[in-house]
This record gives C-alpha cells, structure tokens and sequence, in this order.
C-alpha cells in the first residue's frame, strides 16, 4: 500500500476513508472501496475551466458523488462499462478561491468515502512563463544512467526489477538526487536546459530503467525518488537559471501499467485479435498515397509487447493525458514538453493536446520525436505548418532527424558533389518546408542512436566541427550527456550501450570525469572546447535569432553567416584532412565592411580577413569588427 502512496492529499485521503471506514456513523460496505483520485489535486484560475477526475476503486460507480465548495460544481458523471471507475465533469468556476475541496461518495444514502481535493493556486507568472528556445542548449540525459546519488534507493519494495549494474540493459541505480548532486556541472558546461528521459513509475519485469513503459503517469518512479523530489530539482535548476524538459510518452503506456489488469472500457487501448505490430512506418501519418491497411497498422499497432498502443480516440484518454502534461506543468514549474513517438498517436488527437496547452501555456514549447528522413515529413508535424491536407499540429517543435543524419556523414565523408559537407548545406536549403525553422532541435546524437563519436573513428576533430556546427546554425543544439568526456557507445551496439554509465556517477567509480583533475588530457581538451563555444553562445543573440546566409560548399570548405542588426558572425570549415588557407573574396557581400575580426574558440584575433588559414578537419568561428 505504502508504493501507491504519492502525495499529501492520498494520505490526507486514507486517513479519512480509514476514520470513515471505522466510524460508528458510517455504513461499511466491502463491496465499494476508493483507490484513486487522478489528477490527485488541480488549480484555480486556468483559462479553461473543465476538469474531469478518474476516480477508480471497486464498484465506485455505483456510488453517488455530492461536492459543497464554492465555485467547484460536478456537471455531469460518466460511467463507463467497466463499474470500478467513475469520470467526473467538474466545472473550476472563474473566481473559485484556492482550498479543500471534499467529495463525499454515498451509498443508498450512507456516505461510504469521502476525498480531500487541494485546488491550489497557481503561481504569479505560471501562464506567462518562456519555454525553451534557440537562445538555449540542451543537455539530454538519462537518469538511470547518469549519477547514483542515492544508493538506498537501487531496489524499492513492491519494484519489480532490481539493480543489475553489470547488465547493460538492466537498471544501474541512477536517480533524481545523482542530477540533484551534479547541477553545477551541467550549468558549468555551458547548457541552459535539462532534457531528462522519462522519471515516471516503470514498474515492468525487465528494460524499465529507460522509462519509456509508464506504469503510473502521476508518480515518480521511486528508484529514482519521489515526486517531492522532482519538484525540487526542477527548482534548483531554476535557481541555475536553467530550464527543464519533461519527456513524456502519450502513445503506449506500459503492460504494467495498473488499468491494465481492470481497463475502464475495452477502447481505453487499440485492441487486436492477436499481438499486431506497428511497422514504425511514421510516413504513413502524411503520405498523400498511405494504404489505409498500413496507416492503421501504424497508428493503431503496438510499439511493442509491453507497450500497449493507447486509443487517444477515447474521449477520457485524451482528457486524461491533456489533464496529466498540464498537471506536471503547473507542479513542477516545466519548461517544456518532449514528446516521444510523436507520429504514432492519432494525429488529431494529439493538436487537441497541443492546442489545449498553448490556450494555458502561450509561449510554452514542446519538441515531438518525429523520426523521419526527410525534410518534408518531419514538416509536416510542426505546428502552422502549410499542409495540403490542412493538418496542424500545434506542436510548436520538432527534432531536426534529417539534420542528424547529414550531420553523422558530412565530417566523415569524401568532399563530392553531394557528399561530405555539402550535406549539411543541402538540408539546410529544404528550410523552406518548415514553418519555423528556428524552433528545430538539432542535435548530433541522442539515447536512440550509437554515439557520434563511435561512427567517426573516434576522431574528435570531427566531433568537435559536428558540434560548432550544432551550435551555429539554426535551431535548437541538443547535446547528450557525457559526449563532452569522449563517452563512446562501444563495439557492443546495443541500446544499453548507448546509454552508459557518466564515469564518476557511482560511488567507487576509479575514474571521474565530472571534474578536471579526474579527466584525462584528452577528455579535458574536448570538453573544454565545448565549454568555450556554450558559454559565448549564451550572450549571441546573433545566434540565437540571427538570420542565416551561407554560400555552397567548395573543396570541402563551407562558410556561413549569422547576422542581425547588431553583429556579424562568420563560420567557416574546412572539411579536409590537411590545413587549407582561403581567399574570401567570394564572401565579400558580408566581408566588405569588415576588415578584423575575433576567432571564438581560440580567442586570436585575425587583422586581416582576406585570407584565413584553416588547420584540417577544423572550424573558425569569427565575430567579425
Ligand atoms: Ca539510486
């Protein structure tokens, strides 16, 4: 009992279904329990004013529901086929003042429970508040992996998996107080946004240490800690001055998910004959010629096994996710939203949810995983996009995965006509797809893939020209956790091997590389360097909303401006194994009013911009005077 106990308000609850339980004035009846209330409390003064509560427990619904609070009325109670849960339409009237709220369930006249709701009030600059942008860099990471700040906390009662440091793919103990404990070293850095893979409850047999199998949506996982503590880190990295991104999975919840065993109808999820597979096809969501057979395989086929494909058709589903992305908004102070399996929901669904937070969250941001090849697909989910089929997503971002595959070729590639670093110039001019541009996380790797490094020879020239780039062009830079001290994926490809252990994260670890003095001259260089470009990135406005012009790829030399108002910024690489000195007449429309300028990362300063030597595989970044 004690595992589902996440918040003040269930305690507060069962302390008063116990006093009611064994009250000589109540009538007890076994045949009626109460289990959960969802969302567990809410707020005043939302622009939309509804608010529907699951409330599950055996035989709930053949209970009658009364509220006395001022301003809160139930406008209507949904029963569903299965008779252990209850959904109830609330109306938060303009004005309702912040409070308790208590919800009395009777029986032939007898109350049998009663439930304290909090309506809280929300905090001053809670609508108003700045998601994520291009003025930031995101550092991705995945807490069962990054930092064990709490061993105590490895195995938890009523978890079903233990910790396995010695399996790659089992849980190696990782927890919100390991991020809690390295803050400054993310700040430090240089990134301004925390993007953590999921934190909620995976209470699965095996693989739960990712976190994409959500077994409960209100509750931190408690290997990883509680929801106090979540709370809490998201305020210290506020006090950094950073942001936080939530990931969330609205897809597929986990086969240990706990409706799963009791569904409040036979819809809540896309039910087949037998176990049916998504192809992963995510084309089929806006190919013009899809087969409606292989659109409702897609959309409607389960990720996997253990992760059941959830019908955002059902009115209560989508209710209750839109209710649980707001929910975590509010509670936690969020920044932004990343959504995993973008494409794999349904569609319509989905800008219901987009379009539900941007009436509470007007410059909030969210970035859906969109894991497609081409320009044009990924497009077509950002939100204000010009579909033929009118479609809007309202989904304000979206990974830049076409960039990432250019981005993994062009530093490893012989320099051709359309190879090498033509690449990140030919993606660059399919812009013209996207509505916003700007709003593109770009990113050189992430959890899903094998590091950057591994597929380059461990060549960290290449690694360091991939992120000059990421941080110069336009967009969002997305960084993953321990690329910045040469972590590498390995020649074991698999997906445990893509998110080892941070060295240094566990106590004992020999070698730590969450400080200077216990990194290694090599993982010191490169981190340095990564250090040098975030922290100037921080101030460049220039680079953060700077418009962009580039000229074509030559010899393997490519050169790009970001530029605004105020400043100019010239980036140029040369993508050849041995140095090359350039005439820059041909970028004379932007060098003409310069004659100076200051090299970033070395910080040398260049008197004369006429002709600029390049080391090989290497990448100036010039503010020019
Ligand atoms: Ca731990």
């Amino acid at each position: 009992m004690i595992d589902n106990i996440y918040n003040n308000q269930l305690i507060r609850f069962r302390l008063i279904f116990l006093f009611v339980l064994f009250s000589p004035f109540a009538i007890y009846s076994q045949e009626i329990t109460l289990e959960r209330v969802e969302p567990p409390f809410w707020w005043t003064g939302f622009i939309n004013t509804d608010l529907q509560l699951l409330v599950y427990g055996k035989n709930i619904s053949t209970t009658t529901v009364s509220i006395d609070y001022p301003g809160l009325i139930i406008r209507k109670i949904n029963k569903l086929s299965n008779p252990n849960y209850l959904f109830l339409d609330l109306t938060v009237g303009k004005g309702t003042r912040p409070g308790i709220a208590s919800f009395q369930f009777k029986s032939k006249g007898k109350v049998i429970a009663k439930y304290l709701y909090e309506l809280k009030g929300r905090k001053k600059g809670s609508a108003t508040r700045h998601g994520f942008s291009a003025s930031d860099v995101l550092y991705l990471l995945m807490p069962d992996r990054f930092a064990n700040g709490d061993p105590s906390n490895d195995n938890m009662p009523g978890m079903i998996e233990t910790v396995d440091r010695a399996n790659k793919d089992g849980r190696h103990g990782g927890d919100i107080k390991g991020i809690a404990d390295h803050l400054d070293y993310i700040r430090d850095l240089g990134a301004t946004a925390i993007w953590i893979n999921p934190l909620v409850e995976n209470n699965q047999k095996v693989y739960s240490y990712h976190g994409y199998s959500t077994t409960d949506y209100y509750k931190i996982d408690p290997r990883f800690g509680t929801n106090d503590d979540y709370v809490k880190l998201c305020d210290g990295i506020h006090q950094r001055g950073m942001k936080v991104i939530m990931d969330m999975i609205f897809n597929h919840c986990g086969s240990g998910h706990w409706w799963m065993e009791d569904l409040p109808s036979a819809d809540w999820v896309n039910e087949w004959p037998e176990f049916t597979r998504t192809n992963y096809r995510a084309g089929t969501a806006s190919d013009p010629y899809a087969s409606a057979a292989d659109s409702n395989v897609f959309v409607r086929g389960w990720f996997d096994k253990t992760m059941p494909d959830m019908n955002q058709h059902n009115p209560f589903v989508i209710n209750y996710l839109i209710q649980n992305s707001i929910w975590w908004i509010e509670y936690a102070g969020l920044d932004g939203i990343r959504h995993d399996t973008h494409p794999y929901a349904f569609k319509d669904m989905m800008a219901e949810w987009g379009k539900r937070i941007a009436q509470e969250y007007p410059d909030f941001n969210m970035v859906g995983e969109c894991w497609m090849n081409f320009p044009a697909s990924v497009a077509y989910w950002q939100k204000d996009a010009r579909n033929k089929d009118g479609y809007n997503s309202w989904l304000p971002s979206v990974f830049d995965f076409p960039m990432y595959d250019a981005i993994g070729k062009a530093f490893n590639e012989k320099d051709g006509w359309n190879t090498g670093i033509l690449r990140l110039y030919d993606i660059l001019t399919q812009d013209l797809s996207y509505a916003n541009p700007s709003n593109l996380v770009v990113f050189a790797e992430n959890h899903d893939v094998n590091r950057f490094l591994d597929s380059q020879n461990i060549d960290t020239r290449k690694f360091k020209m991939a992120m000059a780039f990421i941080l110069t062009t336009r967009g969002i830079p997305q960084l993953y956790y321990g690329s910045e001290v040469l972590m590498s994926t390995g020649t074991d490809k698999g997906d445990g091997c893509k998110r080892k252990d941070f060295p240094g994260g566990w106590p004992g670890d020999p070698h730590n590389a969450f400080t200077s003095q216990g990194r290694t001259d090599t993982e010191n260089d490169m981190y340095d360097y990564l250090h040098r470009l975030l922290q100037w990135r921080k101030s460049k406005e220039v680079i953060h909303s700077g418009k962009l012009r580039h000229f074509i790829p030559r010899d393997g030399i490519y050169a790009y401006f970001r530029y605004n108002a105020k400043e100019v910024v010239m980036v140029v690489m040369n993508n050849n194994e041995e140095a090359k000195t350039i005439d820059t007449e041909r970028y004379k429309e932007f060098l003409k009013k310069y004659k100076a300028g200051t090299e970033v990362i070395s910080g040398s300063s260049i008197k004369d911009l006429s002709k600029l030597t390049l080391a090989g595989k290497s990448v100036m970044i010039i503010e020019l005077k």
